[in-house]
């Protein structure tokens, strides 16, 4: 679970939660919820945009569910989902007209529809404005028109996700994959229609191809990397990225400018003294990365 807010009074209008709960981080308050149902569930909570995650974090997920007002965290989320491959299922409503629709990229190919594809210029200006569309109401960034959608109709909204979730998953019924299924509250109407990609979308549609490496990556130098992607004997530049690790290519010790060559976690480079605790068993003083690769 993965959102970077807390829950405030006007929560109870759309979340399942109480006036008690006001304050507490939405992810810690929904896992102690699923943890009371099943306590056999393993949770990981991550508190915080989905820019923030690891650039591999959705890379062994079976789906990802995604359920936000933010336009910004949609594109990311498809962004990722698009380069690793996993189906993307986003549940939203549009309260003025009482409708809670789901859209499901199931992402198998380059060919798919993303979350970008449907935005248009006009969509991108409100972006570029960070404008926000809130659910409560009240609570409104931008200059957005303040809306209010109901309890019923978001939670509506979240039954058709997990339906079309389990369908997508479990391979049930009509296929799902590059579909968008709507109700509307006024008419009673549901409609299903297909969702094609836009080959104007901004998104990069482009598939990663999946390497499993051998063995840790502390142990692994970038000639490895790049052998085991098969990609030894490319020419020209290679950009290497590995999410929250950062290569070491010297250090500072008793003898200065030590070769490393080496794999570290970012949170061990954050400051010297962050730096000289993580690194005293190796006497390191001081660390820095290497200024010719872009991480
Ligand atoms: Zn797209």
């Amino acid at each position: 679970m993965v959102d970077p807010k807390e829950l405030k009074s006007e929560s109870v209008l759309t979340h399942p939660c109480g006036p008690e709960e006001s304050g507490e981080a939405k992810v810690v308050a929904a896992a102690r919820r699923v943890q009371a149902v099943s306590p056999g569930t393993r949770i990981e909570v991550f508190k915080g945009g989905v820019e923030a995650l690891p650039a591999d974090a959705f890379s062994e997920v079976d789906a990802v569910l995604l359920a936000t007002d933010n336009a910004a965290a949609e594109i990311e989320a498809g962004q990722r989902c698009l380069h690793l491959g996993r189906p993307l299922i986003h549940a939203a409503v549009q309260p003025e007209m009482l409708v809670a629709q789901v859209r499901c990229f199931g992402n198998e190919d380059a060919q798919g529809a993303c979350p970008a594809c449907g935005l248009g210029p006009a969509d991108y200006e409100l972006l570029r404005r960070q404008v926000a569309f809130s659910c409560a109401g009240n609570v409104v960034a931008g200059g957005a028109p303040a809306r209010a959608a109901s309890r019923t109709l978001c939670s509506l909204a979240a039954d058709l996700a997990v339906n079309q979730l389990v369908r997508l998953v479990l391979g049930l019924g009509v296929p799902v994959s590059n579909s968008i299924v709507e109700y509307c509250g006024y008419t009673n109407a549901t409609s299903v229609s297909p969702l094609r990609r836009n080959p104007d979308c901004r998104c990069d549609h482009t598939r990663f191809e999946r390497v499993r490496l051998e063995g840790p990556l502390g142990g692994a130098t970038v000639d490895a990397l790049v052998g085991a992607a098969g990609l030894a004997s490319a020419n020209g530049l290679l950009l290497i990225r590995v999410s929250d690790h950062a290569w070491v290519e010297r250090a500072n010790v008793r003898v200065p400018d030590l070769p490393v060559h080496q794999f570290v976690r970012r949170g061990a480079l954050r400051g010297a003294p962050a730096a000289a605790a993580r690194f005293s068993r190796r006497n390191f003083s001081f660390v820095r990365t290497s200024r010719r690769t872009n991480w």
